[in-house]
């Protein structure tokens, strides 16, 4: 294949590394245009080191200073920042894809600018199908670009669904449904009732994946998995009833799709990104990736089994909020966001993560309910997502409720029984 040019937002986290991991096995298959990043100074002036691009971007201000004062790269890499600095590189004509693999809403507008710009779009940052899945959708149709699901679940679907003659979308006459795999997190075989003794260390360690500290509480909760069902409904067009969730302790099914004649099709591997990634990157081809490789002899045995509903109430309030359609999962994503960052600073128990969020829902509820006639601005947000504005504004509304609701959460605690 010729060689690609890259553009690779959130170069500094997970993603970012392990795809950087991959280039640097191909040199002649790719090049970097762009590394853009958060705020990591010292990370991605490492990185400019390494990789010279022409440009790299940190969205902070200040961090963009203090990384153009470094001169990393011999001041040959131009250096951006802001909004604009993402949306530069993720629209600059001579790239052909950018990988999406910023965490959050952050990377909703860079996202929707390359689709936009008609690039590849190797998409990692799951936010950008929860906030605006069918925004995302209808612009690529539009532009003819595609979308290249990098999420572990939704590549096997995608590589699952590649020998299917509907694999551009809309596959609900062959596809009877999709079975995403999770691993259940850390605390799938503590019972519930002792959910109240669990510590800050233990949520953060997943028993298979090695990921950011937000992805992992997210997987301690199965959060991500309800919003990873959001992002399967959009991306593969199938109805949510038609979307099942199934534990699966070692994470070596990535995910499963059963066709209508019920030939179920899995796709397998170690849990190791840097796979899913690199069919993204090389996508419709295939590098030949040197890593440690799957032995089922080894593994033994794949187990299976239906979730837990009272484990796990995150889950269900991602499907209650793609139910509710608009700006909800939007709305709650923004709260997720706030209340797993709360959590990580401490301010409650790991169970108070569900219970904001179960409060947060009802209040979104209310809202419906109150503006039957809606007024312009961030109420109508919640009930129709129109642009990336109404997206971005029904995740402001989900992050200001679930503020006041994590102050409330943490005044009613007194010190001594938390
Ligand atoms: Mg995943």
């Amino acid at each position: 294949m010729s060689a690609k040019t890259l553009t690779i937002l959130g170069s500094t986290g997970s993603i970012g590394g392990s795809a950087l991991d991959v280039l640097r096995r191909f040199p002649t298959s790719f090049r970097v245009h762009a590394l853009a990043a958060h705020s990591s100074v010292d990370r991605l002036a490492e990185q400019i080191e390494q990789v010279r691009p022409p440009v790299a971007v940190l969205f902070e201000e200040r961090a963009a200073d203090e990384l153009r004062r470094r001169r990393p790269g011999g001041g040959r890499t131009a250096i951006r920042s802001g909004m604009a600095g993402l949306l530069e590189v993720a629209t600059e004509p001579g790239v052909d894809l950018v990988l999406a693999g910023m965490v959050g809403a952050v990377g909703l507008e860079p996202a929707y600018a390359a689709i936009g710009a008609g690039k590849q779009l190797a998409l990692a940052n799951k936010e950008v199908m929860v906030l605006a899945g069918e925004l995302m959708m209808r612009r690529a149709q539009e532009t003819g670009s595609r979308i290249l699901p990098v999420d572990s679940e939704h590549n096997a679907i995608f590589q699952c669904l590649a020998g299917a003659p509907e694999a551009a979308g809309a596959p609900e006459a062959t596809v009877r449904r999709i079975l995403l795999t999770g691993s259940g997190g850390p605390f799938r075989d503590l019972p519930v009732e002792r959910f109240g003794e669990i510590t800050l260390e233990q949520a953060l360690k997943h028993p298979n994946w090695s990921m950011g500290p937000k992805i992992t509480i997210d997987s301690a909760t199965m959060m991500n998995k309800g919003l990873e069902v959001i992002e399967a409904h959009w991306l593969f067009g199938l109805p949510a009833e038609r979307i099942e969730v199934l534990i699966h302790r070692q994470s070596i099914v990535h995910s499963l799709v059963e066709f209508v004649d019920g030939s179920v099709i899995a796709q397998l591997g170690l849990p190791d990104m840097r796979t899913p990634i690199a069919y993204c990157l090389a996508w419709p081809d295939r590098l030949p990736l040197d890593l440690p490789r799957l032995s089922l002899a080894q593994v033994g045995r794949l187990d299976f089994e239906e979730i837990q509903p009272r484990k796990y109430p995150c889950l269900f309030l991602a499907l209650e909020a793609l139910k509710r359609g608009g700006g909800a999962p939007a709305a709650l994503n923004g709260a997720n966001e706030e209340v797993v960052g709360a959590y990580l600073a401490g301010a409650f128990p790991f169970p108070h993560i569900a219970g904001i969020l179960a409060e947060l829902m009802a209040r979104l509820d209310q809202s419906l309910a109150r503006a039957a006639a809606p007024p312009p601005g961030e109420v109508s947000a919640l009930r129709e997502v129109r642009s990336v504005a109404d997206a971005l504004a029904a995740d402001r509304w989900g992050r200001e409720q679930a503020r006041t609701l994590i102050a409330a959460s943490a005044a009613s605690q007194s010190p001594s029984c938390s």
